[in-house]
């Protein structure tokens, strides 16, 4: 099975693409969490992307396709993956479809986790205040400035996104202010018209 989940910062994605990759076992390919960690290991990449991420703007295109080319070639792809956070701009959307067909795959859908603007500032600002409390260092663009500019992204580059699955018949819109695990059922109820594993 192959899935993108999309929706905008603080919908909800890592929690129901963790899930998902729990329940079917296949892997949760978060292009955020790739991203952090070549910053934290201080790799060419990361030292490159590191101010664009922590600020909120996107990476480029060729950055983040080149690490998804690879991400997707490793054997623990080949049975299916969840996409988290990727696609983000049409023209990934159009470069993974690329990708795909040369190794013969294609989607099987794309799960949008729609949520109110209005909640997704105090759901970030949680997920900062929460993982303080665990004695971690919480993401450096979970703070209001870069939320603004992580909405502005999600707006111009991200939501049309949508409107591009829509069109190959994929997109499978979920109300993303339900409790998380009535987001979970409502996605394993799309997930049922489409499970190939
Ligand atoms: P996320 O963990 O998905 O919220 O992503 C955190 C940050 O990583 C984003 O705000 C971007 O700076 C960067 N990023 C993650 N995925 C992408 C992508 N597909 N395209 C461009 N930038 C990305």
């Amino acid at each position: 099975m192959r899935l993108v989940v999309l929706g905008a910062p603080g919908a909800g994605k890592g929690t129901q693409s963790a899930r998902l990759m729990q329940k079917y076992g296949i892997p949760q390919l978060s292009t955020g969490d790739m991203l952090r960690a070549a910053a934290v290991a201080g790799t060419p990449v990361g030292r490159q992307v590191k101010e664009i991420v922590d600020s909120g703007s996107l990476v480029p295109d060729e950055v983040v396709l080149k690490i998804i080319a690879e991400r997707i070639s490793r054997p623990d792809a080949a049975r299916g993956f969840i996409l988290d956070g990727f696609p983000r701009t049409v023209n990934q959307a159009e470069e993974l479809d690329a990708l795909l067909r040369v190794k013969d795959m294609k989607l099987d859908a794309v799960i949008e986790l729609k949520v109110d603007e209005s909640a997704l500032l105090g759901r970030i600002e949680k997920r900062a205040t929460e993982t303080a409390a665990r004695g971690c260092a919480a993401r450096a663009d979970d703070n209001p400035k870069a939320f603004r500019t992580r909405l502005a992204a999600y707006r111009k580059m991200t939501a049309p996104v949508s409107a591009y699955y829509a069109r190959q018949g994929l997109l499978k819109t979920v109300d993303g202010m339900a409790p998380i695990d009535a987001v979970a059922t409502q996605i394993d109820r799309a997930a049922e018209s489409f499970v190939r594993i």
